[in-house]
């Protein structure tokens, strides 16, 4: 093999002006870049790449589509797999997926294969180039629909499909379904359409209005009707949509916060990480004037050390606290992107390692005045095979600050389930789905985190696809 070339290197803001904005904080590639960091793949006849991608995204045909200055051929050829490709260039966990299978990582570093795929998905939109998916219907390329019809066979049928939650999930789903011709419509409980993509993942890793948004504008002309403002469960009801629509797909995600429970948890001042993040991303409360206020105070202590708790604590650092970082494992077991704790650490937030909460201090007027934690060591590894923390007895720490923000991770929100009758839920209070993504109810489907419980944009994407084939396969009594 000749002599490996270093991967290209990505323009960044410098961390200490970005620490104090919300701007993005990486440039991306520019295209002679991108033209560089493509050359480096060695375009692989079985490429390990794809097989570890959860949508199998043709990643070698759209790198040599960069080589040979075809970027708009490099969208078309994401678009196949993946209708989110800037979104997933941006915040998929590539290190553990495609590039931590590339072979160049095997002697050296993996090709940046997140970022080519920003790369494609900015400059398309910059120019204006629609790279939407010539895929025609799953259920034809398994040789089994009987309409005749290649791209758009749902046409034929005019048949209706509603999806709960406009989440990556529900967007795929939609996305897809309206391809092959279906009359879809979106209902979202919130006033925006987008779920963790515009309320959870902070503005300094996704921006909203010239990413997110473009993608779900490209979604809507489609043909796909987004509701917003209406709560499945209590606007109306699952059975209300199984009525009223040929099919359902319910994706409404993993929304409900997890608190330790831990004593003085109510003060004022304790924020959960997902409440902390919404205000800010999806009211938009970091803007000048905002109406909808958020308080980080001048210090602040995130618990946890997930992506949820570095982007709870890089958005307190960029309201101007000082922060800290409790949990409980060591940075080895940190289960947060690599990425984002160097981008936290660099940005100036102190990690405090092998440290477990056991009560929030607070003042006479019920305020939040510090967070009293137990030192911790680590013992045998667990069932999540990370080592165990142990509490060491008699050592606690009082760490001063002015707000507390858990972010120890969600579960389903009941609402669905407890309204829904004859829909199967599991002990961890999801959605139980069969292989084809099919639920207890026929002709209701569901998928992502409202079935796995929380997990990444790209499987909830995944499962979107997948649920959008059954739906197809059963509106057309192709189901076994
Ligand atoms: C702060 C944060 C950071 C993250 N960072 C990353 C990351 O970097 N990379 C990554 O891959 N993953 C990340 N994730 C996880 C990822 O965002 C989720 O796994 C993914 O969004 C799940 O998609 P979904 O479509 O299943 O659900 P969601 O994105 O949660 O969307 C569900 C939608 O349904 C709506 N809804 C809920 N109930 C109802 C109802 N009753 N009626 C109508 N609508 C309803 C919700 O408002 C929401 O819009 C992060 C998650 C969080 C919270
Ligand atoms: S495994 Fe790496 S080198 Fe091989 S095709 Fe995929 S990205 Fe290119």
């Amino acid at each position: 093999m000749a002599e490996m070339k270093s991967r290209v290197p990505v323009r960044e803001q410098d961390p200490l002006v970005r620490a104090k904005n919300f701007k993005e904080v990486s440039f991306g590639y520019n295209l002679e870049e991108a033209t560089a960091e493509a050359s480096r793949c060695l375009n692989c006849k079985k490429p390990m790449c794809m097989t570890a991608c959860p949508v199998s995204v043709h990643i070698p045909v759209f790198i040599s589509r960069i080589v040979a200055g075809d970027i708009k051929g490099a969208g078309e050829a994401i678009a196949q797999d993946s209708s989110l490709p800037a979104i997933c260039g941006r915040v998929c966990p590539q290190e553990t997926q495609c590039e931590g299978s590339c072979i160049l990582g095997k002697k050296g570093e993996p090709v940046a294969i997140g970022r080519l795929e920003r790369f494609v998905a900015d400059w398309n939109r910059e120019n204006a180039i629609s790279a939407d998916s010539t895929a025609g219907c799953q259920a034809d390329s398994a040789g089994s629909c009987g309409s005749n019809a290649s791209e758009n066979c749902g046409t034929a049928h005019k048949k209706k499909v509603a999806i709960v939650g406009s989440g990556p999930s529900g967007l795929a789903a939609a996305s897809d379904l309206a391809k092959w011709g279906y009359d879809v419509t979106i209902y979202e409980s919130l006033h925006k359409p987008g779920g963790v993509l515009v309320y959870g993942i902070p503005e300094f890793r996704l921006p909203k209005e010239k990413v997110v948004k473009p993608e779900i504008e490209s979604v809507k002309r489609l043909g796909v009707k987004i509701i917003t403002n209406v709560v499945i469960g209590k606007t109306l009801s699952v059975e209300w949509l199984r009525e009223n629509y040929d099919a359902v797909f319910l994706g409404q995600g993993a929304g409900l916060p997890k608190f330790s429970n831990i004593p003085g948890e109510n003060l004022n001042g304790v924020f959960s990480a997902n409440e902390f993040l919404t205000r800010n991303n999806l009211m938009g409360a970091f803007k000048e004037g905002a109406k909808t206020p958020i308080y980080a105070g001048s210090r602040a202590v995130v618990i946890g050390g997930g992506n949820v708790a570095m982007d709870a604590a890089r958005t307190a650092l960029r309201l101007g606290a000082d922060v800290t970082i409790v949990y409980r494992r060591s940075m080895a077991e940190l289960p947060a992107r690599a990425e984002e704790v160097h981008h936290a650490q660099q940005e100036g937030v102190r990690f405090m390692m092998l440290t477990a909460p056991v009560e929030v201090l607070g003042n006479e007027n019920g305020w939040v005045k510090a967070l009293r934690c137990q030192k911790m060591t680590l013992g045998e590894p667990d069932a999540s095979g990370r080592r165990s923390p142990i509490p060491i007895e008699g050592e606690f720490i009082d760490i001063e600050t002015d707000t507390v923000i858990p972010a120890l991770g969600t579960s389903p929100n009941k609402l669905i389930p407890q309204t829904t009758p004859g829909l199967e839920i599991s002990k961890r209070g999801t959605v139980v789905a069969d292989d084809d993504l099919a639920t207890s109810i026929p002709g209701v489907f569901a998928g992502g985190d409202a079935v796995t419980g929380a997990a990444t944009v790209i499987l909830a994407m995944g499962a979107g696809r997948k649920a959008a084939a059954s739906i197809h396969k059963y509106l057309n009594n192709l189901m076994q």
